[in-house]
């Protein structure tokens, strides 16, 4: 049987191998995480809305009933193009007749000084997890010395005025004005925090209809949040942040919304690298010079226009679907064929009852239907049923009870 090996168990990843079921190929998944992480919902495991196993399930198990998928956990280093071979960090190297790379993207902090060490960017479940605890325990912090409040412990910034800063944003004043108001009710002020979303351009949720954007300007500051346009972070140290033009806003979290990467993996195949870093692509998203080689996702640059796809969960999921196809289609004698994206519109949520989605034909909402939308869609998209499950009832216990879940401040050793 021909070897498909298939690098990250991200959208696009996951999707080449359930679209192999009943193709007569040995498909090897290698993530350095055991498990997928669904990231449009990572803001929720931030904020308190969700589990960490909530948008996360086990790889594994996801393909018990598929007997032509293994599991490899591992994290690749490079490729040995000419003896067809993955090589991975302190494991043996895997060899492939078909390879499949949708290893994502990594953070991409533009070179602003101090980011790197300082923000909190939400990328990885261990973000997710690392800004619950350090939000949480900025209010512990609070409560017990409050001359901290005055330093920035009760102040969020969030950088990037995008899908995942709006969300983030919207997620955050809930949390804090919702719910820990009522735990620290007596003891701390809590309407002495704040959210600041700073976005370097002129409006907010910068791919979307104005009309869209005004919404999102609108709902934010009607949630409390202060959003910042045209300001852009000048250099992050532990407690401040500095705006280019020399203001100074005293913070002690600065959450990194503002953009993304390339997978370093990209560069260590010595294959071409289009903007972004990201891996040029034939139009069939084969790597050129290597047929036997399929790039996609957010690791691919694959030719639009003037520009590449936007990197977004379902240009990878159709791009996975689209290998997988091709994959049968070599081992039929069948002709490659050419990708194309089908675009189902796009969306972003602010918060409770509050959304913009952008669909096709022009079609617009905003509100609780959009919102409604947006629940529906991200609950059909989420891997696995016990997941789905699990998210249904956190949103379903938070909407109706005003309550949230998971606020613990969680280490992996005790302190
Ligand atoms: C916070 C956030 C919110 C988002 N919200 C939305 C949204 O609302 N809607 C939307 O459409 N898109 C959203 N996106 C974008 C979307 O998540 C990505 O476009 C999508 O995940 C890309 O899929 P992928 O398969 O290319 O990579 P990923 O899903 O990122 O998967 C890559 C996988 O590769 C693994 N990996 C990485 N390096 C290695 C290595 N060297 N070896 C082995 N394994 C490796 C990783 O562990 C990961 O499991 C969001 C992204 C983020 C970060």
């Amino acid at each position: 049987l021909k070897r498909v090996v298939v690098v990250g168990a991200g959208f696009g990843g996951l999707e080449v191998a359930t679209h192999l079921r009943g193709v007569p190929v040995e498909v090897t998944v290698v993530d350095r995480n055991n498990f997928h992480t669904f990231q449009p919902l990572l803001y929720q495991v931030a904020t308190a809305g969700l589990n960490a196993a909530d948008v996360a399930p086990a790889v594994r198990g996801l393909f018990h009933r598929q007997a032509n998928v293994a599991f490899r956990r591992g994290s690749a280093t490079g490729v040995d193009w000419e003896n067809r071979r993955l090589f991975l960090a302190e494991q043996d190297p895997l060899p492939f007749d078909h390879l499949v790379v949708g290893a994502g993207s990594v953070t991409n902090f533009f070179g602003v000084p101090g980011a790197a060490e300082h923000a909190f960017p939400l990328y990885t479940l261990a973000d997710a997890t690392r800004l619950r605890n350090h939000v949480l325990e900025r209010f512990e912090a609070a409560e017990s010395h409050p001359d901290l409040v005055a330093d920035g412990a009760l102040t969020f910034v969030i950088v990037g005025g995008g899908p995942t800063g709006v969300e983030t944003a919207g997620a955050l004043a809930e949390l804090i004005h919702a719910v820990l108001r009522k735990d620290f009710r007596g003891t701390l002020d809590v309407a002495r925090a704040q959210v600041v979303v700073v976005e370097m351009e002129p409006a907010l949720l910068g791919a979307f209809h104005p009309a869209s954007q005004r919404h999102a300007l609108d709902t934010l500051r009607s949630r409390r949040v202060e959003v910042r346009l045209g300001a852009r972070v000048s250099a992050v140290e532990p407690t401040r942040i500095t705006l280019a033009g020399g203001e100074i806003i005293s913070a002690h979290t600065l959450i990194w919304a503002a953009g993304v990467q390339a997978n370093p993996l990209a560069g260590a195949l010595g294959v071409a690298q289009g903007r972004g870093g990201r891996i040029v692509v034939d139009a069939d998203l084969s790597i050129p010079g290597h047929p036997e080689a399929y790039a996609i996702g957010d690791i691919a640059h694959v030719a639009a226009g003037d520009g590449a796809l936007p990197q977004l969960a379902p240009v990878a999921m159709q791009a996975g679907r689209h290998v997988a196809a091709q994959i049968k289609a070599d081992l039929e004698g069948g002709r490659s064929k050419p990708f194309r994206y089908v675009d189902k519109g796009t969306m972003a949520t602010i918060g409770r009852r509050a959304a913009v989605a952008e669909l096709p034909h022009g079609l617009r909402l905003s509100g609780t239907p959009a919102w409604f939308a947006w629940l529906g869609l991200h609950l059909l998209y989420v891997a696995g049923n016990r997941n789905r499950l699990s998210v249904l009832l956190n949103w379903g216990w938070s909407y109706l009870t005003w309550d949230r879940g998971p606020r613990l401040i969680l280490r992996s050793e005790e302190p």
